[in-house]
């Protein structure tokens, strides 16, 4: 079986460790030059964790990440108004909980390709031919490639979507914040920030911090905007909107870097009727993107390909395997986008009115009986999604692999 995955990010990674491990032959392409070093604080957790776990790829995830014990709410003078003690939480999530950088979970992933996957960067999708028994995929260099499958790993603004599914602002359910991060080398905010993910305790925008071993400082910021259109100069937008923050912000933007090397985005989530059409598929955000106030977008992609890739080793046929995957993960993916949405309020208020509220609420959640209850309200319902699949593993025969 020959694959193609549209997207090196962490939902195309993790599928092509997978599928290669299954046997199929993958082409993934990706369209940066290289891969993307810039990125922000996962919290990784729940059926991705798992996942990790049973594709073997999570000793070296750990490795990479970092055991954050507190979320401090810092007010303009830098003094810690509320926190969420998310060591109280890992463990309460029995210790199945690490924080990794994006690029680092990517890295760890990358690091399991097999050199049998070809990964080709700076590379995109020009064309696609989707049939009932293959798809023809047309690569921008001119490269043709006839394929079983194509699958959609290149996020919220998926371009396999646009071109098989339709246009963007069809799926995409804005949620009314803009958000970006980038990192910067400053020993003095390193040293502050001191082992803990600091945010701002601010109403209308937030930033948010973290040192990272190589002594650099991860910055995240998240603001309130109506209008879902990015700013052309992304740099110059985050100097606006955060220019009055106190504390270590105005010199966290004062060695913000240029545009190009600033993630900048929407918060949105995608809401697709269908995850696959024909031989053509999506995965990770650019199927189901929960948004960062769900906090499991990374999770579900790693969940994602996991299930996906098992059901293509299973099922006697693509149709089939494309069906078992969208009806066991569209629900987890429903609970989580509307928990997103439910706690967008909580996660930046709007008010100074609100943010005392938070205070208190934050307040009661460090009492030790409600870490059961914090633990459920950010991690959502517990799911079997890939510890069932994982426990019936040897049970593969009569899938579209060649039995490994
Ligand atoms: C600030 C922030 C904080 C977050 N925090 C958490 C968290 O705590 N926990 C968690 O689980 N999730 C979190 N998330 C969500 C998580 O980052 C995403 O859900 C996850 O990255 C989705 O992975 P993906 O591979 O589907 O998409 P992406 O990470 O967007 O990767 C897509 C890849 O496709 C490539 N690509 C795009 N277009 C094309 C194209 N046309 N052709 C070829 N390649 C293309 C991109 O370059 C990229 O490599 C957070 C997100 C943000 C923004």
């Amino acid at each position: 079986m020959k694959v193609v995955v549209c997207g090196a990010g962490i939902a195309g990674l993790a599928l092509a460790e997978r599928l290669d491990a299954a046997g199929a032959e993958v082409v993934v392409l990706e369209k940066a030059p290289a891969p993307r070093p810039g990125g922000y604080m996962i919290d990784f957790f729940g059926p991705g964790y798992d996942a990790a776990e049973a594709a073997g790829v999570l000793p070296r995830i750990l490795e990479l990440g970092y055991r954050i014990e507190e979320v401090a709410y810092c007010d303009a003078s830098g003094r810690r108004r509320a926190g969420l003690r998310l060591g109280r939480f890992a463990r309460a999530a029995g210790g199945r909980l690490v924080s990794v950088t994006r690029p680092d979970l990517e890295r760890a992933l990358r690091e399991r390709l097999s050199a049998r996957v070809d990964v080709r960067f700076a590379r995109t999708i020009a064309r696609v031919d989707n049939g009932a028994a293959g798809v023809r995929v047309t690569v921008d260099d001119g490269a043709v490639l006839d394929a079983d499958l194509l699958v959609g790993c290149d996020g919220i603004h998926s371009a396999v979507r646009a071109l098989v599914f339709g246009p963007q602002d069809r799926y995409l359910r804005y949620l009314g914040l803009h958000t970006a991060a980038f990192s910067f080398d400053d020993p003095a905010v390193h040293a502050a920030v001191d082992g803990r993910f600091c945010m701002t305790d601010t109403p209308h925008r937030a930033m948010g911090f973290y040192g990272l071993r190589d002594g650099r400082v991860a910055a995240f910021t998240v603001h309130r905007a109506p209008d879902p259109a990015l700013p052309a100069d992304a740099a110059a937008a985050l100097r606006r909107e955060y220019g009055t923050l106190g504390w270590i912000a105005p010199r966290a933007l004062e060695a913000c870097p240029p545009s190009g090397e600033v993630y900048y985005d929407q918060v949105a989530q995608v809401v697709a009727p269908a995850w696959s059409r024909g031989r053509v598929a999506l995965l990770g955000d650019a199927a189901y993107a929960v948004s960062l106030l769900a906090g499991q977008g990374a999770s579900l992609a790693v969940a994602g390909a996991y299930v996906l890739a098992e059901q293509l080793a299973r099922s006697a046929s693509v149709d089939a395997a494309l069906a078992a995957y969208e009806s066991a993960l569209r629900p987890v993916v429903l609970d989580r986008q509307e928990a997103g949405r439910r706690g967008a309020r909580w996660f930046l208020p709007a008010t100074r009115t609100r943010l005392r509220l938070r205070r208190a609420a934050l307040a009661l959640a460090g009492l030790p009986l409600a870490d059961r209850l914090a633990a459920t309200a950010i991690a959502g319902k517990p799911s079997a999604l890939v510890t069932e699949l994982a426990a019936g593993r040897p049970d593969r025969r009569g899938g579209l692999f060649p039995t490994t």
